[in-house]
């Protein structure tokens, strides 16, 4: 038994069920023994790969889509170039490089990144030495000033709460203990929502609806300083329009687990919900461009050029490595459909690079 299982089975027995956002909260950022909070996860050693760790194509895209952005509404300066859940500080690292092509970007940028962590505070430290970057506690925190942001794999790692349609009323699906004491998954009695009326009409009995608390503030703080100062947001993630089905998932060691099996030592995810993102930041002040496919926008930013001039003068393994990373980046059996990138700007402000106008 883990010993974040040991804690959370005494203060169930004594305090009673807790709600699945609790669990997973604790599970990747507990201070003590949270998934996120003393190990770095990624990577072929760890349990999961992302996009930035697949290929430098990935965050070189990103970096010219925001120094575009800051380009085509002005070249403010000074700007926050802001990260949150920045992992190795892989994606920063390239997004600087690639800036780079845009003259006064990486100049003009002053570079926050939001981390829980402080393992990989310390491993985005030694990736970003000599860039000036600073760490802030929270998406709140972040300069009142034009805000450039790229957050990849950041939404599906907040906690969410999972209700089960019963009649015209929810069950909220719980962590409470089974008659051995183990962990086990239950649900509460039935009692209206209000917050999920609007979704009587398209539900059925049994149905799962997720929602996401952590995610409208987070997204508030992003889009108001977006809509108030400038700026552009590029939220990449998979997920889907409007939250249906049980989408929690577990995984250790590049393989599914059970998510009560080894609390804090498996990562736990779920799918975002682009609609109630898109509605934050809309209430927030800001205009909302996509979720864009991640192979399309991709495409559309260039990445077949940009790996084919990268594939100049490489052979055998080295460009067969190379050819699998676009592959797996933009194809849609792989990364590039169920992946998808969400766009923040202020309202009337240019399109944003590789988007939809
Ligand atoms: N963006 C990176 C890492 C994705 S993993 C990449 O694409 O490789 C999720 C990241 O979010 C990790 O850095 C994790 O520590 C961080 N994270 C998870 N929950 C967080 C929270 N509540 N606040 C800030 N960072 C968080």
């Amino acid at each position: 038994m883990t010993p974040l299982a040991r804690q959370l089975r005494r203060q169930i027995a004594q305090a009673g069920p807790i709600t699945l956002a609790e669990y997973m909260g604790r599970c990747l950022t507990d201070p003590e023994h949270g998934y996120y909070t003393g190990r770095d996860p990624l990577g072929a050693a760890g349990d999961f790969t992302t996009a930035p760790e697949i290929s430098q194509l990935f965050g070189e895209m990103l970096g010219l889509c925001l120094a575009q952005a800051w380009a085509d509404q002005g070249r403010p300066a000074p700007v926050t170039l802001a990260e949150p859940g920045p992992g190795r500080g892989t994606l920063m690292a390239d997004i600087l490089r690639a800036g780079r092509a845009m003259p006064g970007f990486v100049e003009a940028a002053r570079v926050v990144l939001v981390e829980a962590s402080p393992a990989l505070r310390a491993r985005q430290a030694q990736t970003l030495e000599g860039r000036g970057a600073r760490w802030a506690d929270s998406l709140d925190a972040l300069p009142e000033a034009p805000l450039f942001l790229v957050a990849n794999e950041f939404f599906d790692a907040l906690p969410i709460r999972q209700f089960v349609r019963d009649g015209a009323a929810w069950r909220e699906r719980m962590v409470g203990l089974d008659a051995a004491g183990g962990l086990a998954f239950g649900l509460s009695v039935p009692a209206p929502l209000a917050a999920l009326s609007g979704r009587l009409a398209d539900t059925a009995q049994g149905d799962v609806v997720e929602t996401c608390p952590a995610a409208g503030p987070a997204m508030a703080a992003i889009a108001g300083r977006v809509a108030r100062h400038g700026g552009a947001a590029v939220i990449v993630d998979y997920g889907g329009w409007r939250s249906l089905g049980d989408t929690l998932q577990a995984v250790r060691g590049h393989a599914p687990a059970d998510p009560l099996d080894a609390p804090g030592l498996a990562d736990l995810t779920a799918h975002v919900d682009f609609e109630a993102l898109a509605c934050a930041a809309r209430a927030a002040g800001a205009a909302v461009t996509g979720p864009t496919p991640q192979g399309v926008l991709l495409e559309r930013l260039g990445i077949t050029a940009r790996a084919q001039a990268l594939a100049h003068g490489l052979s055998g393994p080295a460009l067969d490595a190379l050819a699998g990373a676009h592959r797996r980046l933009t194809h849609p059996d792989e990364m590039g459909s169920l992946f998808k990138a969400l766009g923040v700007v202020p309202p009337g402000a240019p399109p944003l690079p590789g988007f939809d106008p």
